[in-house]
């Protein structure tokens, strides 16, 4: 059982019995770990607040034998951002943030970019950058890092670019110029197509300044049921949140 140590961000626990909890890990370095929390229900100082959703701690813990767990022997918070998610303006947001994670990446991925994701929308947030774009832009990513994204710039069907306008494929693949579009109903606006483009370059906080909170509502719409589609899956946290209602 050889000792093993990690940065990562808390996405969720529940009990798995009396005692002990499961906690499940965003990792910097192993994409989601899930591990058990010793005596977390028992005794409430044991790990303190470490297992809030959304703290960044530091994690020393130890594999058990069949390698699907891991078990917490000590921790130590490094950022809490207790305070921050439990605003009620936020927590639904990172509720569901959290979830698409859960369920969109595998265990034992490698990629770095889903923690620096997350670590920048919560900064960000900290900075009082707009929550539904906040939203908006970790979508963007999540469907980026996955290799999920369609070219903004281009029509799917006769390649031409340019676009003043565009309707997303019903297969969620790519998107459809005027002239190519059939009976499409998400329809995407030339500085909504731009705001898709625009996030490869620049971090969350530096919010695209021409976008209305209307197009933010469309494409977090529009991404979410993407997300789902590829993903196999439906979100059980938007029905908390009015937009997706
Ligand atoms: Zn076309």
């Amino acid at each position: 059982m050889p000792l093993d140590s990690t940065r990562a961000l808390v996405l969720g626990s529940f009990a798995l019995n009396e005692h002990d909890k499961i906690t499940q890990l965003l990792t910097d370095n192993r994409g989601i770990l899930k591990a058990v929390a010793p005596g977390a229900l028992k005794s409430s100082n044991r790990f303190g607040s470490l297992l809030e959703i959304f703290t960044e701690g530091h994690f020393i813990y130890y594999w058990n034998e069949e390698k699907e767990m891991v078990t917490i022997s000590k921790g130590e918070i490094l950022t809490s951002f207790f305070t921050l998610i439990s605003r009620p303006e936020n927590i639904f947001h990172f509720y569901l943030m959290a979830e698409m994670i859960l369920k969109i990446i595998p265990a034992n991925q490698k990629d770095k970019r889903v923690y620096r994701l997350m670590r920048s929308v919560l900064d960000a947030r900290e900075n009082q950058t707009d929550i539904n774009w906040l939203l908006l832009y970790f979508q963007i990513w999540m469907l980026r890092i996955e290799g999920m994204m369609f070219n903004p710039t281009i029509c799917y069907s006769c390649f031409s670019k340019d676009l003043k306008e565009a309707w997303l494929k019903s297969d969620f693949r790519g998107i459809l110029c005027g002239r190519c579009r059939r009976d499409e109903k998400n329809h995407i606006s030339e500085s909504e197509l731009q705001v898709i483009k625009w996030t490869q370059t620049y971090p969350p906080q530096k919010k695209f300044s021409e976008i209305k909170s209307e197009s933010i509502g469309n494409l977090n719409r529009i991404f979410l049921k993407k997300l789902e589609y590829h993903a196999e899956c439906s979100f059980n946290s938007k029905q908390y949140l009015s937009e997706f209602s």
